[in-house]
């Protein structure tokens, strides 16, 4: 849906990115109804590509891009990335299909660590046919529980292999080392943003995407209790929505950024109780805090180091986190 909050926010991108890389290009977008990829579509779109989905719809939604079926330069197709098949070339593909969300993919560890690892190989053989670009929403969940904080790409990660967020964090890791071996057996151009905590309109208000922000404002705007886990004092690094597209846009059009693992992430560290707090200010809710279980191997600060997005690309994210919680909280109540 194109409402007011997404239009501003579109224009945002595109004043952040330059579109001549884009426009008339046939670009790939798997995961394209998604949370970050439908806001990658608009841009595309927007820019005179010409844009393809690949979506399974698990945890994607027709609504994020059902205002781009109109359009003749944008077409569909339902299929799992792991079974699609296609004898078209592409030049650029955006790979973001993914489980994302902690509980989602707890629930479903097989498919994401296939989405990752079967999902991944069959983008880089596609992409190495049509000598493609390829971008690889990676994650900061590579690093695991870091113990280097901000954390630079240079840093190896902390991770459990058989843990609850293994079929995440490792079929990532996997994927990465695949894109590795492809840029340097085959010399393909392939790009991998390690993407922190997105948030902003568009995510699922069940959830299902970015947890602890889009529940807790649920919560709050139900009045319902809003649920910490622990003592609240893990943290996260919440970076809005027109930041990450921009990033992975620029990333995708630089050559220095070939062959190369890159944190695409908003460089404030905020406390999860310091979230929930936020998140009763702007909705002015009445909800209490409720302080519950900390989930097993949740990881206890993150933030990144973005010196290698700022050197490659001269640009960094920079909305504030009062004013993407703002943006927010005033699309929910759409
Ligand atoms: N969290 C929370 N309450 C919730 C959901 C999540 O306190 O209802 C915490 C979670 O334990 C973690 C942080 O918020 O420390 C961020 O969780 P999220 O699921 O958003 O993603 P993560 O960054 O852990 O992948």
């Amino acid at each position: 849906m194109m409402d007011r909050i997404i239009l501003e926010d579109i224009e945002q991108i595109k004043s952040n990115v330059k579109g001549d890389f884009f426009a008339d290009k046939k670009i790939l977008v798997t995961g394209g109804a998604g949370f970050i990829g439908s806001w990658l579509c608009d841009f595309l779109i927007g820019f005179g590509a010409t844009v393809t989905v690949v979506d399974n719809l698990s945890t994607g939604r027709l609504k994020n891009i059902n205002h781009l079926f109109s359009n003749p330069l944008f077409s569909f197709v339902q299929s799992d990335v792991c079974m699609f098949e296609c004898d078209e070339r592409f030049d650029v593909i955006l790979h973001m299909a993914a489980h994302a969300s902690p509980d989602e993919y707890m629930a479903h560890p097989i498919e994401t660590l296939m989405t990752s690892a079967l999902g991944t190989k069959r983008m880089l053989e596609l992409a190495r046919k049509s000598d493609a670009t390829l971008l690889f929403a990676s994650t900061s969940e590579t690093y695991g529980d870091a113990e280097v904080i901000p954390t630079p790409e240079s840093y190896w990660g902390k991770v459990n292999p058989v843990g609850p967020r293994s079929c995440y964090d490792e079929g990532k890791r996997f994927a990465e080392a695949l894109l590795v071996a492809y840029h340097k057996q085959y010399g393909l151009d392939v790009k991998i943003p390690r993407i922190f905590n997105s948030y902003g309109p568009r995510l699922r208000e069940d959830g299902l995407y970015g947890r602890a922000l889009s529940r807790f404002i649920m919560q709050a705007l139900s009045e319902l209790p809003i649920t910490v886990y622990g003592d609240g004092k893990q943290t996260r690094s919440f970076c809005y929505i027109t930041d990450t597209a921009s990033g992975l846009l620029l990333l995708t059009a630089n050559q220095g950024a070939r062959g190369e693992m890159v944190n695409v992430g908003n460089t404030r560290e905020v406390t999860i109780l310091e979230l929930a707090r936020k998140i009763k200010e702007v909705t002015k809710c009445k909800s209490a805090i409720e302080f519950c279980p900390l989930p097993k191997d949740d990881p206890k600060r993150r933030c990144p180091d973005v010196s290698k997005l700022v050197g490659l690309v001269g640009w960094m994210p920079s909305v504030s986190f009062d004013v993407g919680v703002e943006r927010t909280v005033s699309w929910f109540k759409l």
